[in-house]
């Protein structure tokens, strides 16, 4: 009897762009395929199926996903010659936003899907790999894919959970509402279960997720939502990204003072110093207001680690304006964060503003900001040597008897010790710093017996 060969898998090779909400995004819709048996390659040309999760925030984003297509075609027409398929699927924000135009401009793909219908990649695919269905799925609610994506696989000890989608903020340089759509909030019963079956699988710190994550509403506060996600046995460390000043609400920063579980980092962008950068990007909030949720938050939780985005080059910015974001940076202190040049995305109101700031303006600013924020960030994490810090074990360090892991204040920790599983949560005293990452060694007991 002649033996019967099995059938190659089928591999999926995935390329992410941009946020952690494509990051989630991205495993998620692995999650989503996982039945139907992909295997995941990290060589194109080797892939069955092709998914680039693409991010619309950055300039030339668009140019670099059809620039990122052509090559893709290559692969596409050499397994076509070998009697091999490749389905190339564009997902993620340049696909909701620049769809209709794709489908025109690349007849090599073969499905085009928005953030909000990866719950249905298995059929879309199915039926695009089959040439039979529509090319374009940019068109469900968010509700309807919270609902239908299957229960998390988490593959460690941190994780993320996506509570909240969308924004109805219109910063006038941003794409999101545009990308994303309307704020929703998922219903928080839906948030709890699914925060439970990762601890139960492991998961010890929980980052939520949402483009206003504090501006939650499904059916109970952001902060009474973190409460009871606190109350989950198993899950230790809670954080959230990302953060608008305004929705910083009282009994927020009450639980940053109350819940040890929350972690004491914060990041919150601030974009500008600038009370008139700050009006132009229609951020609903000065650099005032700004400073007093600082205050606030340290009067609760003295140690709070502090992070922002901004943005150099807004049109019509001027060198004192900037100088106002230096100042405001200087006052804030803060222990990492994001910074990039103003560019214009199309569509947004910004983009038609006067005063548009020359290129090497621009590089000038973001340099002298980024000078002084890596500076912050360097000293920042200097100040922890010496300390006596938790830290959850993630996985192995650099060297050979070495663990990794993860600081309260999001710093990334190499320490020496073989035996700490991951998930522990063990002492670490530190004993050197550099502008990225700590080292340390581990306290053989917790710092009041020892
Ligand atoms: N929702 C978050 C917020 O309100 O801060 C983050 C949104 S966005 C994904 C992340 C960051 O990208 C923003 O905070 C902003 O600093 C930056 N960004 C967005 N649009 C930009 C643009 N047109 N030019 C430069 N930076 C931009
Ligand atoms: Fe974009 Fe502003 Fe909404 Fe953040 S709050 S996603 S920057 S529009």
């Amino acid at each position: 009897m002649s033996e019967q060969k099995r059938p190659e898998p089928k591999r999926l090779f995935m390329e992410t762009y941009g946020c952690q909400m494509n990051v989630y995004d991205s495993e998620r819709m692995r999650d989503v395929l996982a039945p139907l048996g992909y295997a995941i390659t990290e060589k194109p040309d080797d892939a069955d199926l092709v998914i680039l999760n693409t991010c619309h925030i950055r300039e030339k984003a668009t140019e670099k996903v059809y620039s990122e297509i052509g090559r893709l075609r290559a692969h596409k027409e050499r397994r076509a010659s070998e009697g091999k398929g490749m389905t190339i699927t564009i997902a993620g924000c340049v696909a909701q936003a620049e769809g209709e135009e794709i489908m025109r401009r690349a007849p090599e793909v073969d499905l085009v899907v928005g953030p909000q219908a990866y719950h249905k990649l298995p059929e879309l695919i199915a039926r695009a790999a089959r040439k039979t269905g529509e090319r374009l799925a940019a068109d469900f609610t968010a509700q309807e894919k919270f609902d239908a994506l299957p229960a998390r696989a988490p593959d460690g000890v941190t994780a993320f959970l996506s509570i909240q989608e969308g924004c109805d903020k219109f910063c006038t340089f941003c794409v999101v509402p545009y990308t994303r759509g309307a704020e929703f909030s998922r219903p928080q019963a839906s948030i709890i279960a699914e925060a439970r079956v990762l601890a139960d699988k492991g998961v010890r710190e929980v980052t939520l997720l949402g483009q206003n994550v504090n501006a939650y509403h499904g059916g109970s506060t952001f902060a009474e939502l973190l409460d009871a996600l606190a109350q989950i046995e198993g899950i230790a460390r809670i954080r959230y990204i990302t953060s608008h000043p305004i929705e910083m609400t009282d009994d927020l920063i009450a639980l940053h003072g109350s819940e040890t579980k929350l972690m004491p980092y914060l990041h919150l962008p601030v974009q500008a110093g600038s009370d008139r950068i700050l009006k132009a990007m229609n951020r609903k909030h000065d650099s005032a207001f700004y400073r007093d949720i600082i205050t606030r938050l340290r009067a609760v939780r003295p140690d709070i680690a502090l992070s922002s985005d901004f943005i150099v080059g807004f049109p019509g910015e001027k060198e004192r304006e900037f100088e106002e974001t230096m100042q405001l940076v200087r006052d804030v202190t803060f222990a990492s964060a994001f910074s990039f040049k103003y560019s214009p995305r199309p569509g947004t109101p910004a983009a038609a503003m006067l005063g548009q700031v020359s290129e090497e303006e621009k590089s000038d600013r973001l340099a002298r900001l980024q000078k002084l924020l890596f500076e912050q960030q360097t000293a920042f994490n200097l100040a922890q040597i010496d300390r006596v810090l938790p830290v959850l074990v993630t996985g192995k360090g650099r060297m050979p008897g070495q663990k990794h892991g993860r600081t309260p204040y999001l710093q990334s920790m190499h320490f020496d010790d073989d035996a700490a599983q991951n998930g522990d949560i063990v002492y670490v005293r530190v004993v050197g710093a550099s502008q990225n990452s700590l080292s340390g060694a581990r306290l053989a007991l917790a710092p009041e017996a020892a």
